[in-house]
């Protein structure tokens, strides 16, 4: 008869072990999920150069479809695949620079965190910066993010040159005067061009930043926010929902001696969502508290070098969806959204955000042709967050909004086309640089009509 073990040994395991290869293999690259965790997917493989020659190598001997990810930051569906996930961290830091035109060339996929400081050390500083820095160049870029500033540009409108990997495994250098017409594509290009592996960004001497916080009643802030956007380098406020105050930020330059910088405050966060979990029994008290608490905040002032003033750490996981109106609908459009949730006794209390951003020529930019008001609508990650975006999206609709390439929203190729003055121009290009679809995920199918 035959021993258990002697049956182990000869046949089970040798089974087994199979088998496990076999799974390990079907299930070989780990999953993905974005910051918030609303967008996943598993991909047969995931790739991280370590050099361009690399990477051009995967592109030519790899099949299907190939998306990139940088930091996972976006809300909508851009990076999803089922076949090939590229991450170009390992192409990243700061390669070189011009003193005298104040340039810098760095890898990709360096992240903003990664970018301030050594800037700073040879003398430069970023134009702006977003509201985080955990942000890659590449993944910023692709959808053209920004700050907050009447006469600041997004990241993509400061690039002077960049580096583009091709479907058909070229490495294109691509700067205003070598091709114009993919330049003003590939600044702000979904990822639907190719692999970005280096970018060059024009930038200006370092420099030092004063931030100042304050609460103030809302409408008295619309009604300052033509004064305050014209004359602060940096006006953004943060309206409180069912409540009728907002948290008001001025960014101004200075030459003042710095001050310790301010950490993040979690209870903050966990007053929030006990307010969301429990607030709506009870609206007019929560609407009382919100008033109460965040109209009584003291003034803070602090002074820190350009990047530590400009990017702040965002604990709470949330949604969000954006749009960028014309600049001079801002305030109305503002108005007409913090009207409908109380009318619609919306139950929310996640503040709502609002900026400025100069406009740009980039052909897939949300600041394309015109200087735009961001708005931003948030919820709490372990919420659903449809119904409440759902009552919002036609009000930006209404002021001729686009929505942010990187959140969340519902349109699709025919409504997008005509916001953008250069769709179909963007989309000769995309068909001559990747007719065989390789960088192509079923979202970005809807976005651009791809059938
Ligand atoms: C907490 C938080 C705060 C935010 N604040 C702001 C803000 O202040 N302003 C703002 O505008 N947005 C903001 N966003 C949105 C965010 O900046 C954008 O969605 C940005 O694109 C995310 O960058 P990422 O590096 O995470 O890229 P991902 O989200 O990973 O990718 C974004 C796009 O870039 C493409 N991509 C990435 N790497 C490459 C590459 N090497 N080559 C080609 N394509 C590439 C991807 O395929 C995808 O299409 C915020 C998001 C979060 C979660």
């Amino acid at each position: 008869m035959i021993s258990r073990r002697r049956f182990m040994q000869s046949t089970a395991l040798p089974f087994l072990a199979g088998c496990m290869k076999l799974s390990q293999a079907a299930s070989a690259a780990p999953a993905w999920k974005n910051w918030s965790g609303w967008q996943s997917c598993q991909p047969q493989r995931r790739f991280s150069p370590q050099s361009e020659a690399q990477l051009l190598s995967f592109i030519s001997e790899s099949s299907g479809t190939i998306r990139t990810v940088g930091s996972g930051h976006s809300f909508s569906g851009l990076v999803p695949t089922d076949d090939n996930l590229i991450s170009v961290h390992q192409l990243a830091g700061l390669r070189r620079h011009n003193a005298e035109n104040l340039t810098a060339t760095f890898g990709a996929g360096t992240r903003f965190a990664d970018v301030g400081k050594p800037l700073q050390d040879i003398g430069q500083g970023l134009f702006n910066m977003a509201d985080i820095d955990r942000q890659t160049i590449a993944g910023a870029i692709s959808t053209s993010t920004h700050g907050t500033g009447r006469t600041l540009g997004s990241y993509s409108s400061y690039i002077e040159e960049l580096k583009l990997a091709t479907a058909k495994g070229e490495l294109l250098t691509c700067n205003r005067t070598s091709d114009e017409q993919l330049f003003r594509a590939a600044c702000a290009s979904l990822g639907a061009l190719g692999i970005l592996t280096e970018v060059t960004l024009q930038n200006r001497p370092a420099y030092r930043l004063k931030e100042t916080i304050y609460p103030d009643q809302t409408m008295a802030v619309l009604e300052q926010a033509e004064e305050l956007r014209q004359k602060h380098r940096h006006f953004e406020m943060f309206p409180m929902v069912n409540a009728d105050v907002a948290i008001v930020q001025l960014i101004d330059e200075t030459t003042e001696p710095l001050t310790p910088l301010a950490g993040t405050d979690e209870e903050d966060d966990e007053t929030l969502q006990m307010l969301q979990k429990y607030g709506g029994m009870f609206p007019a008290l929560r609407r009382w508290i919100l008033n109460t608490v965040v109209g009584g905040m003291d003034k803070a002032e602090l002074v820190g070098e350009s990047w530590q003033i400009l990017a702040n750490t965002r604990n709470m996981r949330f949604n969000e969806m954006e749009y960028q109106v014309p600049a001079e609908h801002g305030p109305d459009c503002l108005r007409d959204i913090l009207a409908t949730i109380r009318a619609e006794n919306i139950d929310i209390v996640f503040p709502l955000e609002y900026r400025y951003i100069k406009a740009d020529d980039l052909m897939l930019s949300m600041f394309a042709g015109r200087d735009a008001c961001s708005i931003s609508v948030h919820h709490f990650a372990e919420y659903d967050y449809r119904p409440y975006f759902a009552l919002i999206e036609p009000i930006f609709h209404k002021y001729g909004g686009r929505p942010h390439w990187g959140k969340l929203h519902t349109l699709t190729a025919k409504q997008l086309a005509p916001l953008y003055p250069e769709w179909d121009n963007f989309l000769e290009i995309r068909e001559r640089l990747d007719p065989d679809r390789r960088f192509i995920n079923p979202y970005l199918q809807s976005l651009f009509g791809l059938g």
